[in-house]
């Protein structure tokens, strides 16, 4: 069997659910997809060019059933959500289709009975990758097959109901799907749980737990929403259980991830259900780096920066998308605040959790952005000074509420902006990185360099997996080698734009 995961780490998380429910039903995977019988692709469909990768993927996967040894091709994810009935239509090689909701159902797709739980042989439910699964890291995520069709949206026992906002929302349409040909209204409400099996996939030093799932903000350029369904958080034991097996089997740095962690809890009836859960987790003996993605920028408050300052293991790195900074767009977006509240907010974050690295993404050529408002943002920028930032180009996506809006920007004035934003963070970027230089850091070294095998990368606390810019090790000092996987100090050498030269100084630690 050959997987291929697009998008995010949320759909990584339900990639590795999938694959750990197929290993488990005695299916064995494969790294060449000419020798895999059964073919998965876990799409994305957030933005434009997030959909064309996934259907240029499934295309490519197609090509398989004529040439290769595949029998079967299954389309799972995001872009199932959107296209149910129009995937089958147009690619006629596609055998079956599974929805965020039904990731279960992936075992009738494949033609694998489930076993009864008694029959599982390890004692402990997250099996580890082996590596022959395919990740292709990409953006920040009903009528079924004849065969899946039968099958309702999965959804555990423990599943929480949706809270009052997501309710109100529903009432508001913000969960519509009517522009969507071939989609079917029911919402995905599936939650994986601690005794779910996952296939890991992350290397084994590292892994993310998926603690929520939906979301109920209104965001008008978004339709996750549409995509995953009503914000829904597990449980807090669920979640504490499974940090503690992947923590048992050797996992040290874990990255909890939800479209909004910020959130979590709320609809189980917690107040400061993150910072709860972040301390739970904390506790955890052998856990040495704790970090979550994302937070929304009015759902920061006092109590979670406390926590984050009061452990150590917690890494001292936020990842909050902004999205824009002109009060007018930031309306528009139906999200609120503007520069001067951001600005505070950075100010209360950096003050409470000194050293703190701070990440935020950002929408350029949202419809009526005005060159005042793309001014704004740009000054805005430059005060902020943020240690990583990325830039989207707003794409115009059917379903959601800012495809209705007049004033769209031409394709030429979104992409010359984008490019101008890139051009002044990289300068302030190098400027931050020049202030690394000299210091003492954690090291976490992840191994040799894709680029040259003279050089080792590796991450420190204020790099999240995959995302960040990186460290690049040219000097193991008084070691022989490296162990991928192993933490090390190690000190900052030099500086460039977005990336920076360590050499070590000591560890294993
Ligand atoms: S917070 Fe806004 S942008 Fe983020 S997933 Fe929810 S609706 Fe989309």
């Amino acid at each position: 069997m050959g997987f291929i995961s697009l998008g995010c780490p949320k759909n990584l998380v339900d990639s590795e659910v999938m694959m750990g429910l197929l290993d488990r039903a005695g299916a064995r995977l494969t790294a060449h997809p000419e020798e895999a019988e059964i073919l998965i692709v876990n799409t994305c469909s957030f933005i434009d060019t997030a959909k064309q990768e996934s259907v240029d993927t499934i295309l490519e996967m197609a090509r398989h059933k004529t040439s290769g040894s595949a029998k079967r091709l299954i389309v799972a994810g995001c872009l199932v959500e959107r296209y149910r009935d129009e995937i089958r239509k147009s690619i006629p090689e596609v055998d079956a289709v599974v929805g965020t909701g039904e990731l279960e159902s992936i075992l009738e797709a494949a033609g694998l009975a489930m076993p009864a739980a008694a029959e599982s042989v390890s004692p402990f439910n997250i099996l580890s990758g082996n590596g022959h699964a395919e990740v292709r890291p990409g953006l920040e995520s009903r009528a079924a097959t004849h065969k899946a069709s039968a099958v309702e949206p999965a959804q555990n026992e423990d599943s929480p109901k949706s809270r009052q906002e997501g309710e109100a929302r529903e009432r508001q349409g913000r969960f519509r799907r009517d522009d969507w040909k071939g989609a079917t209204h029911l919402l995905p409400t599936y939650l994986y749980d601690e005794n779910t099996p996952r296939f890991l996939t992350t290397p084994k030093s590292s892994a993310y737990i998926k603690i929520a799932e939906g979301c109920d903000h209104p965001c008008t350029f978004c339709v996750i929403p549409n995509l995953r369904g009503k914000f829904r958080s597990r449980r807090f034991e669920s979640v504490v259980a499974e940090a503690q097996q992947l923590v048992a089997r050797g996992v040290e740095e874990i990255t909890l991830i939800g479209q909004d962690t910020t959130c979590y809890g709320e609809d189980l009836g917690l107040k400061d259900g993150l910072p709860l859960l972040l301390d739970a987790l904390a506790g955890i003996d052998g856990l040495r780096w704790l970090r979550f993605l994302y937070a929304y920028p009015n759902r920061i408050t006092g109590r979670l920066l406390d926590t984050m300052a009061r452990h150590d293991n917690i890494c001292k790195y936020l990842d909050v998308p902004l999205q824009h900074a002109s009060p007018q767009v930031l309306k528009t977006m139906k999200r609120g605040a503007g520069a001067d509240i951001f600005l505070r907010t950075l100010e209360k974050v950096r003050a409470a959790v000194p050293g703190i690295a701070l990440r935020t993404t950002f929408i350029v050529g949202f419809p009526g952005e005005s060159l005042r408002d793309f001014e704004i943002l740009e000054e805005f920028i430059g005060e902020a000074r943020f240690d990583w930032l990325g830039v989207f180009s707003y794409s115009d996506e059917e379903g959601s509420s800012a495809f209705a809006l007049d004033k769209k920007l031409p394709k030429s004035t979104i992409e010359s902006r984008k490019r101008r934003l890139m051009k002044l963070q990289q300068a302030i970027s190098k400027g931050v990185k020049q202030q690394w230089v000299g210091r003492e850091l954690v090291l976490l070294a992840e191994g040799e360099s894709e680029e040259t095998p003279l050089l080792w990368e590796g991450r420190t606390q204020f790099h999240a997996p995959e995302i960040d810019g990186k460290v690049y090790i040219n000097d193991f000092g008084e070691l022989e080698a490296l162990e991928p996987g192993r933490f090390y100090k190690a000190q900052i050498t030099e500086a460039h734009d977005y990336d920076v030269v360590a050499r070590v100084v000591s560890g294993p630690l």
